[in-house]
């Protein structure tokens, strides 16, 4: 196992239904640190760029206005298997199929309004971090 780092986003759902206290507590009891923090409401072009490898997808445009719908919280989380750890906290990308007890299953409401971001590789992880981080303000424990 290796220490690594991933990124989180708390959507607009789940900080419009203030819970973001709750889901970062769920990061802590479980091995992840927050190094770097920022809450920021999404331009069109932050939000499509953010979400380019989605492009060609049918739920794209839907995606895209509901990110920009509200603001979000993002994070760089880091401990051993972050990027795994934080998936497995997550829970399926559909709340319906998601295990009791992940963030998804908790707080999201359905498959296009579902809570939570993460990365799902290191390699991504490393892009997203940048995308809204400077490495400077990444805070290494
Ligand atoms: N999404 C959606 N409809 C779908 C599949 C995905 O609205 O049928 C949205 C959903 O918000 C999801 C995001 O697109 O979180 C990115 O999809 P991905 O398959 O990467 O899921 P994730 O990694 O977030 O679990």
């Amino acid at each position: 196992m290796a220490v690594e780092r991933t990124l989180s986003i708390i959507k607009p759902d789940a900080v419009a239904k203030n819970v973001i206290g709750k889901i970062y507590s769920r990061f802590e009891s479980n091995g992840l640190k927050i190094v770097a923090s920022r809450m920021i409401h999404l331009s069109r072009s932050e939000a499509e760029g953010f979400y380019a490898v989605h492009r060609e997808r049918p739920f794209f445009k839907d995606l895209v206005e509901f990110m920009m719908s509200g603001p979000v919280m993002v994070q760089a989380l880091e401990g051993e298997s972050a990027v795994a750890k934080n998936r497995e906290l997550m829970g399926a990308t559909d709340p319906k199929k998601a295990d009791k007890g992940t963030i998804r299953a908790d707080f999201a409401e359905s498959i296009d309004a579902n809570a939570v971001h993460g990365s799902d590789s290191l390699d991504n992880a490393k892009i997203e971090i940048a995308y809204f981080f400077p490495s400077m303000e990444v805070y290494s424990s």
